[in-house]
């Protein structure tokens, strides 16, 4: 039996169904379970001292590309809106290998764990030179970060229309075949899974309509989760429109692209009826706010979104469109762009860290997660409130107004992932190490 104890928290933001906060309370975890939340707790396992801290559920990740975080801010693509962006990375992308996709996923993932993340999904679409699905699983179980990888895919290259170059499109046959493969070798449905898997080609204009449909009905035969790419700007709705003659949503509606086991990314450009549809099929969305500013595509709907009821998790997007992989940042994010367009009213504090923690477990149907209750997985944020982020606050529980941008703790399934600022699963600077030379060797002559 492991057993820690959170004595004394600053405040325990429980995300529950009533939105409870307790001052001064402890948290008891067991064998990766929350057991209990109280008051003068006890323990013979390990104790944390936490009167400095803002406890909260782990941040939760909706959306990502992890092996974007070797093409941050490349200069071609530094400007860019989103099509001429993607053409520009398209041919660095076509150079990496295994090596590559792991380390560069190992580098973002530390960034979302010192940043307040426990579980995050990644849609990975591009399989150059070997590499597997495989290597970023690989990545987050040495991290120790619960993960929800999808079998991203692109089929339609430039030679038929397409956006992608051939080099790095598959044929639908073998993408497929390969998402049975890694569904059956990672997949995990059970409470607690610290690893499942779900099926996302990349986007309506980077696959044929047969691929979308076959993928969503080998989704459901295999009882997993759907991840894709949906009207994320004007472009995207001027092709949608040009190419299949209706807007986005209906264009998922008809292949099957709704339902509580499909989570969108962007949705930046929903109209209300496609809100509707969203609403009443509890289709989930994830909100990428920098990633919208980034690339100039607008802001998201997500007032009217949340108000109709869909489930709305945050997401960080890929790193060569963020360029950040920092979670929290993303939460502030998310709750200041709904002001710009809607007031100061539109969207507080407290509910962006809850979109960023419950929403986002709602999204990706982890409701083991997301919440501070006994019962619940114990993946948890410690935030240290004592320091000059904080300083002169006068509600320190209200972490995305003043609060810090990295945690003091992070435990997933009760295991400390990182301690007093510091990871603890992996060696942090050999891996930026390892970073740098594959990014320096990717920037260099081909
Ligand atoms: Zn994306």
């Amino acid at each position: 039996m492991s057993e820690t104890l959170i004595r004394n928290a600053h405040s325990v933001l429980t995300m529950d169904d009533a939105g409870s906060e307790f001052a001064g309370a402890d948290v008891l975890i067991r064998d990766g379970v929350i057991v209990q939340i109280g008051e003068g707790l006890t323990s013979t396992g390990e104790v944390v001292e936490a009167s400095n801290c803002v406890v909260t559920p782990g941040l939760v990740n909706t959306h990502h590309h992890l092996y974007q975080t070797l093409t941050r801010a490349v200069p071609g693509g530094q400007d860019a809106l989103l099509f001429g962006w993607l053409q520009t990375l398209y041919p660095i992308w076509a150079r990496f290998g295994p090596e590559e996709m792991r380390i560069s996923a190992l580098a973002g993932l530390a960034e979302l764990a010192l940043s307040g993340c426990t579980l995050t999904s990644d849609h990975l679409y591009l399989y150059p030179n070997g590499a597997r699905l495989d290597d970023t699983v690989d990545a987050a179980t040495e991290i120790g970060l619960r993960f929800h990888a999808t079998r991203g895919a692109m089929s339609i290259g430039e030679s038929d229309g397409g956006l992608p170059p051939d080099a790095l499109v598959e044929r639908e046959d073998a993408i497929l075949e390969d998402c049975i493969r890694v569904i059956d070798a990672f997949h995990d449905p059970s409470e607690g899974a610290m690893v499942r898997v779900g099926v996302a080609p990349c986007s309506p204009f980077s696959v044929s309509r047969e691929l979308m449909r076959d993928a969503a009905l080998l989704a459901r035969d295999k009882g997993v989760m759907m991840h894709t790419h949906l009207a994320e700007n004007e472009e995207d709705i001027a092709y949608s429109e040009a190419k299949f003659g209706c807007r986005p949503g209906q264009y998922a509606e008809e292949l099957g692209w709704t339902g509580p086991d499909v989570w969108h990314a962007h949705c930046v450009k929903l109209d209300g009826q496609e809100i509707d549809l969203f609403a009443q099929s509890r289709t989930g969305v994830a909100h990428c706010p920098c990633s919208n500013c980034r690339l100039g595509s607008g802001i998201a709907p997500i007032r009217d979104m949340v108000d109709a009821g869909v489930p709305v998790g945050l997401g960080v997007d890929g790193s060569a469109s963020n360029d950040s992989s920092n979670l929290v940042a993303e939460a502030r994010q998310a709750m200041l762009l709904q002001r710009v367009s809607r007031g100061a009213d539109a969207m507080s504090a407290r509910e962006a860290l809850r979109l960023a923690t419950r929403g986002g477990a709602e999204v990706l149907g982890r409701h083991d997660c997301g919440q501070i209750a006994a019962g619940k997985r114990a993946d948890l944020a410690l935030w240290d409130v004592s320091g000059i982020d904080s300083a002169g606050s006068w509600d320190k529980a209200a972490l995305l107004l003043a609060g810090p941008q990295r945690v003091r703790h992070l435990f997933v399934e009760g295991r400390q992932v990182v301690r007093d600022g510091l990871l603890r699963t992996i060696d942090l600077a050999a891996t930026l190490a390892h970073q740098n030379m594959l990014a320096q060797r990717l920037a260099g002559p081909t």
